[in-house]
């Protein structure tokens, strides 16, 4: 039987992506979502907001003590970010592949920060980095009513996974 998105066939793995301010300043919102929606990912969840600093402190906590940290807070802070949840079968390592290496210089073209960024410190967008890592930040980002459990019925990409 051909699996459904609903079916346990896949897990319903979902990430946290987020346009950070400089890719908001430079207008790739659009980009951003159409290499999500091209590769076949489902958008289950998107908002543009004010990053509040106690979730950024969360979401960086492992960096705290790393002295660029308050340049990264004060960037995350510059300006709305959009954040967004996608999911689909390894929807986490896919998204990192598409966004390209942290350091801009070893971001390779063709990825989101290899075509446009050129310094670690704005590097335009964010994606979770482990499947446990995006429950976590998925969960800090929004509320369980700001997700949307669409039914996916038109794209075999998403649906008929390999
Ligand atoms: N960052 C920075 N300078 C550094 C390392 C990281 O400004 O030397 C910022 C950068 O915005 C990066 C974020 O901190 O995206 C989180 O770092 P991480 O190592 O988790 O990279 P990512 O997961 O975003 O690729
Ligand atoms: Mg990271």
């Amino acid at each position: 039987a051909r699996p459904s998105s609903g079916g346990s066939s896949w897990t319903r793995e979902q990430t946290l992506v987020v346009v950070k301010p400089d890719g908001v300043q430079w207008r790739l919102v659009g980009y951003v979502i159409q290499r999500f929606e091209r590769r076949g990912f489902k958008l289950v969840g998107m908002k543009m907001l004010q990053a509040p600093e106690r979730v950024l402190a969360e979401h960086y906590h492992d960096l705290q003590r790393k002295p660029f940290y308050p340049a990264l807070i004060s960037y995350m802070t510059s300006g709305p970010v959009v954040a967004m949840v996608w999911e689909g079968p390894n929807v986490v390592c896919s998204s990192r592949a598409m966004v390209g290496h942290t350091n801009s210089a070893e971001a390779a073209p063709d990825t989101i920060r290899g075509d446009f960024s050129i310094h670690i410190s704005r590097n335009i967008i964010h994606a979770s980095d482990s499947v446990e890592g995006a429950q976590k930040e998925i969960q800090l980002w929004f509320q369980s009513s700001e997700l949307v459990n669409w039914a996916d019925k038109g794209h075999q990409r998403s649906i008929y996974p390999p």
